[in-house]
């Protein structure tokens, strides 16, 4: 299969027809291992958006009111067509973003796996009946569906992210307007497609594509029939539409940055710990909201680690992804690139030694060396923000709650790591830690049977597990009295 076997839809989707921008105007979507032109899309704005939010909401009572048993059945053929199409959707990702193929398609499993869970957990969306105040009255609580729902998704994971969403909204009943990253918005197409296929009805998913998000999200933000925003990206644009949704009061889940640690104490298992660091660090090209960006480890054992660690990211193959005996492709863009070597040389210039990597790769373009970084001070800038890039930077501690005193201080709470065997302070750990997700001996964690999120200013709400699903719907109280 070659680059022009894609099939890119090249159409945004309001109301179940595939629609260019009012204007006509496209913009481009640039491969980022070559730079080449994949194709164009509509450049859409607010007109384009409230229409296809008027087509969620006509779309609505139809979808919502229909037995979730129907609905899961038209959400199991849409996750059987992913997987049947799972190579050509892989591909798409590689070509629009970047990550290796093998990446790819574990990326296209991952997101449909949700929509299999999802159409199951539609089915279980049970009330309660609880005891009343008095004799003569019963409380009765139900759950439905929240309405129309709008999800803005990054670049990073553009299959996965949207799929994780709109699984949830479809198996509670909710219909949704999309807005993909500009970056990225064939992967979101493709899925619509085959969603559309599938018999997903007309409006209950439509797909707003536009070079400028601002726009968009003012109009998913202040419609009034859109009850609920779904985000994953930035800290800083998850503020920015917080405060916006604040205007019409909606609900929000918001998945938003990480600064996730990875600590090794001097009783872990040490080929682990390292196997681990390898598969979250470069994953991706270091581009995951949940990749270790701060790798802690304990004196004794921090120059074997290190060592060890440089030597495993030195030998990953950095090349086109399509070649499939590559392990780390391009990044996203050039900013991306110019953030990882600012954290670099502010890290050096604090003492930080570079044990490989550090520079970009010999290919050009967007390529990076992966990257190890040793004796980094804990008041360097590559500790203090998300470097979203392939550079792992070590520190050592000496003990455990110096440890966790490093780890918790951070204003993000997404993901942390930590590699030890000792039982007692496996639990300890585990309970201080203050964040929404922790991996015990495991750097690859994320499951749809699982409850991903992350808390303070690393967001608000979960995705996955039988709880994902309460962030699409509403508690109703209904008191029968007269009993
Ligand atoms: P971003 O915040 O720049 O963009 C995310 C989305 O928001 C894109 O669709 C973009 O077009 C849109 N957007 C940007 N400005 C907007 C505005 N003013 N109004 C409405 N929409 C707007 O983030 P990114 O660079 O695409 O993604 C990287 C970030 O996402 C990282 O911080 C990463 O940690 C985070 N992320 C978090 C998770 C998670 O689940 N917590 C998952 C993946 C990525």
């Amino acid at each position: 299969m070659n680059i022009n076997d894609l099939s890119l839809v090249e159409r945004a989707l309001i109301g179940g027809a595939w629609v260019a921008a009012d204007s006509g105007a496209t913009f481009p979507v640039v491969d980022p291992a070559t730079g080449d032109a994949l194709g164009t899309v509509p450049d859409m704005g607010a007109v384009e958006t409230r229409r296809a939010i008027e087509a969620a909401e006509k779309a609505l009572p139809a979808w919502r009111d229909r037995p979730a048993k129907e609905r899961a059945q038209i959400m199991r053929r849409w996750f059987e067509s992913i997987m049947a199409e799972q190579e050509r959707l892989a591909r798409i990702i590689t070509a629009e973003q970047g990550k290796p193929l093998f990446e790819a398609r574990a990326e296209i499993a991952y997101g449909a796996s949700y929509i299999d869970w999802f159409a199951d957990e539609g089915r279980r969306v049970y009330g309660d009946i609880v005891p009343g105040p008095a004799m003569d009255r019963r409380i009765l609580v139900l759950k439905q569906a929240i309405g129309v729902a709008a999800a803005i998704t990054p670049w990073n994971f553009p299959s996965a992210m949207l799929a994780r969403k709109v699984a949830a909204a479809l198996g509670a009943g909710c219909t949704m307007v999309v807005k993909p990253a500009e970056l990225t918005p064939f992967s979101a197409l493709a899925l619509a497609e085959l969603a559309e296929r599938a018999g997903v009805p007309a409006g209950v998913l439509n797909v707003v594509t536009a070079l400028d998000p601002a726009p968009v999200g003012q109009e998913l933000t202040h419609h009034p029939a859109v009850r609920k925003l779904t985000f994953t990206g930035s800290t800083e644009v998850g503020k920015i539409l917080l405060r916006q949704a604040a205007d019409n009061v909606q609900k929000c889940s918001m998945e938003l940055g990480g600064n996730a640690p990875l600590i090794v104490f001097e009783d872990a298992d040490l080929e682990r710990a390292v196997k681990g660091a390898v598969a979250t660090k470069y994953r991706n090209c270091g581009q995951t909201c949940i990749s270790a960006n701060r790798f802690l480890v304990q004196r004794s054992v921090v120059d074997a680690f290190s060592r060890k660690l440089a030597e495993a990211a030195s030998a990953l193959k950095v090349g086109v992804g399509f070649d499939e005996s590559v392990a780390v492709g391009p990044m996203i863009e050039a900013a991306a690139v110019e953030k990882v070597e600012r954290h670099i040389s502010d890290a050096v210039a604090h003492g930080a030694k570079v044990l490989t990597g550090g520079a970009r790769h010999a290919l050009g373009g967007l390529f990076f060396e992966p990257t190890v970084l040793a004796d980094v001070p804990a008041d360097a800038l590559i500790f203090r923000e998300e470097t979203f890039g392939p550079v792992a930077p070590v520190i050592s501690f000496e003990t455990e709650a110096e440890a966790i005193r490093l780890a918790n201080a951070t204003p993000y709470g997404l993901a942390a790591y930590f590699y030890a065997s000792d039982v007692a302070r496996i639990f300890r750990v585990a309970e201080r830690l203050e964040f929404g997700m922790v991996g015990v001996n495991e750097s690859i964690i994320t499951s749809e049977a699982a409850p991903f999120g992350g808390v303070k200013q690393s967001g608000l709400g979960r995705e996955g597990s039988r709880y994902g699903i309460d962030d699409y719907l509403e508690l109703k109280y209904v008191c029968l009295g007269g009993m």
